[in-house]
């Protein structure tokens, strides 16, 4: 069982913010800015990619109004609502989650480049591939 299953179930300590019979929210271990925050479904899937549509939709509910709740308590500037896929994107717990990060300067602990690439072009029939249908 991995550790945000034992978390789920109460086997290992958590600092919890929300439950319901579906997901669980809670502080990160290793927070990176106050109000850092954990949002997992009970049931294990890897990754987002996997996860249950309904299960994201109840997470993105409860995300916003964390959100909401937050920003009265806590009053940041902003916030960021992530999930890392796969080792390449930074995913070290393979038990889907969201982070929840309230922002409070751009001198917090999150750093997040967007580095432009000036070397990604498209051609016609590659966005025709990227098109959802
Ligand atoms: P990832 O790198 O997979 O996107 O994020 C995993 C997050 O889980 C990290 O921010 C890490 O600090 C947090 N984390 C890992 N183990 C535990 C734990 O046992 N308890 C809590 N509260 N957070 C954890
Ligand atoms: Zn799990």
């Amino acid at each position: 069982m991995c550790v945000f299953c034992k978390i789920a179930n109460h086997e290992i300590p958590s600092k919890a913010v929300y439950e319901d019979d579906q997901i669980l929210a809670f502080l990160d271990i290793s927070p990176v800015t106050k109000g850092h925050t954990l949002i997992i479904p009970k049931q294990h899937f890897d990754n987002f990619s996997d996860c249950d549509s309904e299960l994201v939709k109840h997470i993105h509910e409860v995300s916003k109004d964390l959100v909401k709740h937050y920003q009265s308590i806590l009053n940041p500037k902003g916030f960021n609502l992530l999930s890392n896929m796969n080792t390449a994107a930074g995913q070290s717990v393979f038990h889907v989650h969201f982070h929840l990060i309230p922002r409070y300067d751009e001198n917090d602990g999150l750093v997040l480049l967007f580095n432009h690439d000036d070397s990604v072009q498209y051609t016609k029939e590659e966005i025709n591939q990227l098109i959802l249908k």
